[in-house]
């Protein structure tokens, strides 16, 4: 496995690979490998014959108060996991190699990245889609790997390759989770044992949302209050927020119907989890037919 620690010699790497007639698939990380990561890797594995994977803790897409700094970092065990799940191509640039002096550029996403985890975290999605930008541009023409974990990321990340034609097929991943339920993230490493046994309640709040769907439910702001009212039954998990959105707009609709993601975030102490679910309206039309041409695919 080849590590990389510049854009240049990444870029310079895949145009050898394609050269040769490999395809290319690219897994951008922040590192802390766990099996949802792997998931990915495995599948670009599967699928293409070069697999680079980014090593990147992007300081760009963390708040002034966000946990940048207490990241947690283990580069020599990412490098193992990495190439044990069939990495060809790491690359782990430093900050200033991606963000040189004199970087001015920022790359957004309008309405898409406004709600939920861009209200939460505002500027978060910019930081994403600039380092995204400039990975798909190093990367070129490549099939690239992200987790439906992080539902609202994948579609602005989606919607950004289309609108600006960028040589990157995006391709969504199943949400790796703990028996328990619990999404695997990096950041369940911040958990205290307390916090840990109370922390499925999010899966646990997206199985309710489905549930009174499954029952008939079709108000968006019911649904988001029974999943609410799981969450709540846990004093140690505080909602951050709950709510049954169309899965390309990202916005609740009217009145439920064809294709619904469910969307869940809450604090742990100082610890803030997401997760989301996907799930059908009974009876209703798929959400993949009503998409309009050029727009997102719904997952
Ligand atoms: P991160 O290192 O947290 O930036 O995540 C890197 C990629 O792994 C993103 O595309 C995430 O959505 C994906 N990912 C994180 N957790 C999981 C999981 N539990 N299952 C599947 N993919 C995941």
């Amino acid at each position: 496995m080849a590590v990389l620690p510049t854009p240049a010699e990444t870029a310079k790497a895949m145009d050898a690979e394609r050269l040769i007639g490999r395809r290319v698939g690219l897994v951008p990380t922040m590192g802390a490998l766990h099996a949802g990561h792997i998931s990915l890797i495995e599948r670009a594995a599967d699928e293409c014959e070069a697999v680079l994977v980014s090593v990147f803790v992007n300081p760009l897409q963390f708040g002034a108060a966000e946990d940048f700094g207490g990241y947690p970092r283990d580069l020599a065990r990412d490098i193992r996991l990495a190439a044990g799940a069939g990495t060809t191509h790491v690359f782990i640039p430093d900050v200033e190699a991606m963000y040189p002096d004199g970087f001015l550029s920022l790359v957004r996403v309008h309405e898409l990245g406004d709600d939920w985890e861009g209200a939460a975290r505002p500027g978060h999605f910019d930081g994403v889609t600039t380092v995204v930008t400039k990975l798909f541009s190093m990367a070129g023409r490549c099939r690239a790997y992200f987790g439906e974990k992080d539902f609202q990321q994948l579609q602005v990340v989606r919607r950004l390759a289309n609108d600006l034609c960028l040589p990157a097929e995006v391709i969504g991943c199943p949400t790796v989770r703990e028996p328990d339920g619990l999404a695997l993230s990096s950041r369940n490493a911040y958990l205290t044992p307390a916090e840990r046994a109370a922390a499925p309640k999010l899966y646990r709040a997206l199985l309710a949302g489905v549930t009174a769907i499954e029952a008939g439910e079709t108000a968006p702001a019911r649904v988001a209050a029974v999943m609410a009212a799981e969450v709540g039954s846990e004093p140690i998990v505080r909602l951050s927020y709950a709510a049954a959105v169309d899965p390309v707009t990202l916005r609740p609709p009217a009145r439920l119907e064809g294709g619904v993601r469910l969307l869940v975030a809450a604090r742990l102490g100082r610890t803030r989890l997401i997760d989301n679910l996907g799930c059908a309206v009974p009876g209703g039309a798929r959400a993949r037919g009503q998409t309009a041409p050029g727009a997102p695919e719904a997952v």
